[in-house]
């Protein structure tokens, strides 16, 4: 058997691996490449292997560095079955077609600003037909049942607790008589956060591959976040009297936000409250999260039964139109307003930025990462004064950042995972972690749980199992 490294490794993003055994050939995730200059090159560059060539693909969840190659991977002949969770299918539905928009954008913008100088035409990377045809080869697979894609291969998924819909893929490989069984953790939750459940621990595997996205770091508490947030906007709307601004992803952070405000409140530590969902992809995020609620955590269903029948205390609007949402402009206080992107880069947020960060009666709650270069990311770091529109905008909101928010394991979420297997693995690979991150992790995992082999593979790289 043997297993190549694609993506997702030296880097968090493009998450892609590559099994060949028992004449088979298939992928675990085929994800895009984000941030960074090189990133665009790097989705463009041709496939490894022919995509033709594939003959199905297990997907751990629906985040772009996960799943945002897909459909190039069927433009260029993958004609194979993609087996993920009904959630993550859904969530697919809206974020493949969102991300193929997104490329034919780009092209179209930079072909305007070429038409000048007649360099060549630029091409999306993907379009939105090429997006429908993946979402036609999604094959439903559920949580904790066992799927066989191949007679030489079963798989379970298991709940990894990241986002709605994310999955430990438990795969046996049959070869030669010999059964291998590998361990994927695709992207692993950090356990009694809001929304989704705990990471299923799991106690074998003949190889593993682990994320390590914070494998270098421990999150803040959660009681002492939820403390943060509480005085933040207690602060803003009872003393300041002004609005309170947070950018959100509009798939899971903008869903927790809303189970957060919703549970304080209903436990007494949040004033009344209007709040504005100003995304249409965050609403229908929350639609597809209500409809699975059966597979979040228990907690979660209580609480949102309760929000919709709270009237007075605490109302939610999901705003559409852009004509309602330009008319949040005028709100001057009393407000709570999510909206996208998450940094604020793009999208319905920089407006808001725009008529409220120049205001010290205003709070900016950031509840996410803000990658570098990002305009999250130089406010996040003191800017006096950002640029929207073109327009100077003075920062004199108050800036909080809550930390303790991650949709990943920290340190000891990652070693405590690790923990439930009962005897070392033969081989583990650290993956999804920058590459200082991931080494000081796969050392820890060596030292801590005494496990012989473990390495932190390159890009391409290929092992044999
Ligand atoms: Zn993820």
């Amino acid at each position: 058997m043997k297993l190549t490294f694609h993506g997702g490794v030296e880097g968090v993003t493009g998450s892609c691996h590559h099994v060949e055994a028992a004449g088979l050939q298939f992928l675990v995730d085929c994800g895009m490449f984000q941030g960074g200059r090189e990133a665009d090159g790097r989705n463009r560059a041709p496939f490894a292997f022919k995509p033709r060539d594939i003959d199905f693909v297990l997907l751990t969840h629906a985040h772009i560095d996960h799943s945002g190659l897909l459909p190039r991977l069927a433009a260029e002949g993958f004609a194979g079955p993609i087996y993920a969770t009904a959630a993550t299918c859904d969530l697919l539905r809206v974020m493949l077609l969102d991300s193929a928009h997104i490329q034919e954008k780009e092209a179209q913008w930079r072909n305007e600003a070429r038409n000048a100088s007649r360099a060549r035409a630029s091409k999306p990377i993907y379009t939105a037909r090429d997006a429908e045809r993946a979402l036609k080869q999604l094959r439903v697979v559920a949580y904790n049942e066992t799927v066989q894609p191949h007679p030489a291969l079963r798989c379970i998924y298991r709940d990894a607790g990241h986002i709605l819909g994310s999955a430990i893929i438990e795969a046996w490989i049959s070869e030669g008589g010999r059964t291998t069984k590998g361990v994927f953790s695709g992207d692993i939750g950090q356990p009694a956060r809001p929304l989704v459940r705990d990471p299923t621990p799991v106690s074998e595997a003949d190889f593993v591959l682990v994320e390590s996205t914070y494998g270098n770091r421990l999150h803040r508490s959660m009681a002492a976040t939820l403390a943060e947030l509480e005085h933040a906007i207690t602060d803003t709307l009872t003393r300041k009297q002004g609005n309170v601004i947070v950018p959100a992803f509009a798939v899971g952070r903008a869903q927790e936000m809303l189970y957060l405000l919703a549970d304080l409140h209903r436990k007494g530590r949040l004033p009344p409250m209007k709040i504005y969902v100003d995304s249409p992809m965050a609403m229908q995020a929350t639609q597809i999260t209500l409809r699975h609620m059966a597979i979040l955590d228990p907690d979660t269903a209580e609480v949102m039964n309760w929000a919709r029948k709270q009237h007075n205390g605490m109302q939610v609007n999901f705003v559409q139109d852009v004509e309602e949402s330009i008319a949040l402009h005028q709100i001057k206080h009393g407000a709570i307003i999510i909206s996208a992107s998450g940094m604020c880069d793009a999208g319905r947020i920089k407006h808001h930025l725009r008529h409220n960060l120049g205001h010290r009666e205003n709070t900016l709650l950031i509840t996410g990462f803000q990658a570098a270069g990002t305009l999250g990311r130089r406010i996040v770091d003191g800017a006096k004064e950002v640029r929207l529109f073109g327009i100077p905008v003075p920062v004199r909101a108050d800036v909080y950042t809550i930390g303790g928010l991650s949709a990943h394991a920290d340190q000891g979420a990652l070693l405590g995972w690790l923990g439930h297997f009962r005897r070392a693995p033969a081989h583990t690979f650290v993956v999804h972690g920058e590459a200082e991150t991931a080494a000081m992790f796969a050392a820890l995992v060596r030292d801590k749980l005494g496990w012989p082999d473990v390495v932190v593979p390159r890009t391409h790289a290929g092992v044999t199992i």
